[in-house]
């Protein structure tokens, strides 16, 4: 693997866009465009058969004479948030492209056809919608109303955006991909949190992207003078809420081995008033895991202590579910390739979670699907300071290149 390749084109793409606070390419603007247009010719030169769908998701396929059936994909986006890293999503982009292109220099036999996808629009930071190229790919697109009236910070549609990139959003359902097209699919990703960096591993085998559950808790206490009424008679909401903030946190804490979490992420009380015992709280709750069993779980326990706690006062809570997403579990094949792979290389390697969405949740609708995490140096993403050591880009790229060996042999 040709690390200095690899590096000089993380470099190259990440001028197109960078300014004094960082990366700025949002989904089809005038950066984006260029990127695409550098990455298109690398695409080219490397020899790869090239095409875009309707949407702009871009791809590039390897199929030497025999390799043949479904396809191994793999692959990330170029677009970023405004102000972003160098890394995120490119690293996955180059590292795949390199793992591509070497095969085919050194005529690795390989019995399927390995293909790079380029996703469209992964970021939400430019249309509020997040994950848009795959989510077409994967069928999954079903508030195309929302898509078809949502516009940028300047007013700009998306509608109007495509149309001026060269595409025509009125056609972006013709880019559903038949379910059999691909065998599976790995995507290589910076790691967007400390963990890792705390762990001191440079790559991981990540076990599944978690979504969040939301639950909106309000407290029924009883508002009064705070002067007059003795303490034995309160029915102090924030009291209440207190107790529940330390038994979501201890519910948790048991939990943390099976990849679960709550937090506590707004309270509001009322009337909240200098001399007034707080009459209501209202509490926002955020659950997320890679489980959907385990986060109900979680959920009850949470909902079971909060009726006790509020008894307990003689004041009543009202619990409503605002939302609910599922998570996606990488328990399979792929990921024991990824792990098996690891091992062959004898790179130090650990097993995390992604608490951020990616492309290959919806990839995962339609194939098999597997994440490596390669790590963040920084500990920040979505930041310009975003980085990540040379040697651990080596041992990521190496990493992505035996796992498409393995899973195309
Ligand atoms: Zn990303």
């Amino acid at each position: 693997m040709n690390t200095a390749w690899i590096l000089e084109e993380i470099n190259n793409i990440s001028q197109i866009g960078m300014t004094v606070n960082g990366v700025t390419r949002l989904a089809f603007s005038e950066n984006d465009l260029k990127a695409r247009a550098y990455l298109k010719k690398l695409i080219d030169d490397i020899g790869l058969e090239y095409r875009e769908d309707t949407f702009g998701n871009m791809f590039a396929l390897y199929k030497p004479t025999g390799a043949e059936g479904q396809i191994i994909g793999t692959g990330s986006h170029i677009d970023t948030v405004p102000n972003g890293g160098k890394y995120d999503g490119l690293l996955g982009v180059i590292s795949s492209l390199a793992a591509i292109k070497t095969i085919k220099e050194k005529n690795i036999h390989i019995s399927r056809p390995l293909e790079l996808i380029v996703f469209q629009a992964e970021e939400s930071s430019r249309f509020g919608h997040s994950t848009m190229g795959s989510k077409i790919m994967a069928g999954k697109l079903d508030n195309f109303v929302q898509w078809e009236q949502s516009a940028d910070n300047n007013g700009i549609s998306l509608v109007e955006a495509m149309k001026e990139a060269g595409y025509n959003f009125y056609d972006i359902n013709k880019s559903v991909v038949e379910k059999d097209r691909y065998k599976a699919f790995v995507e290589l990703h910076i790691d967007q949190s400390k963990t890792m960096k705390y762990e001191d591993k440079p790559v991981a085998v990540v076990d599944g992207i978690a979504a969040p559950l939301r639950v909106k808790v309000t407290i029924h206490g009883e508002a009064a003078h705070s002067g007059s009424t003795a303490m034995r008679y309160r029915k102090d909401a924030l009291v209440i809420a207190s107790e529940l903030v330390l038994a979501v946190r201890n519910l948790s804490l048991a939990y943390d081995e099976r990849n679960a979490i709550a937090t506590v992420s707004k309270l509001d009380i009322f009337p909240s008033v200098m001399n007034v015992v707080p009459g209501t709280a209202v509490m926002y709750i955020d659950i997320r895991g890679i489980n959907s069993k385990t986060i109900d779980e979680l959920f009850g326990l949470i909902r079971a202590e909060s009726s006790k706690i509020a008894l307990r006062y003689k004041a009543s809570c009202e619990i409503e579910l605002l939302s609910s997403e599922k998570p996606c579990m990488l328990n399979n094949y792929v990921s024991d390739i990824i792990e098996k792979s690891c091992k062959e290389l004898k790179i130090p390697y650990m097993h995390t979670v992604s608490g951020a969405g990616h492309d290959t949740m919806n990839m995962a609708e339609i194939t098999e699907c597997g994440m490596i995490f390669v790590k963040n140096d920084s500990g920040v993403s979505h930041h310009q300071n975003e980085e990540i050591l040379k040697e651990d880009i080596e041992q990521g790229a190496r990493l992505l290149y035996q796992t498409l060996k393995n899973l195309a042999k």
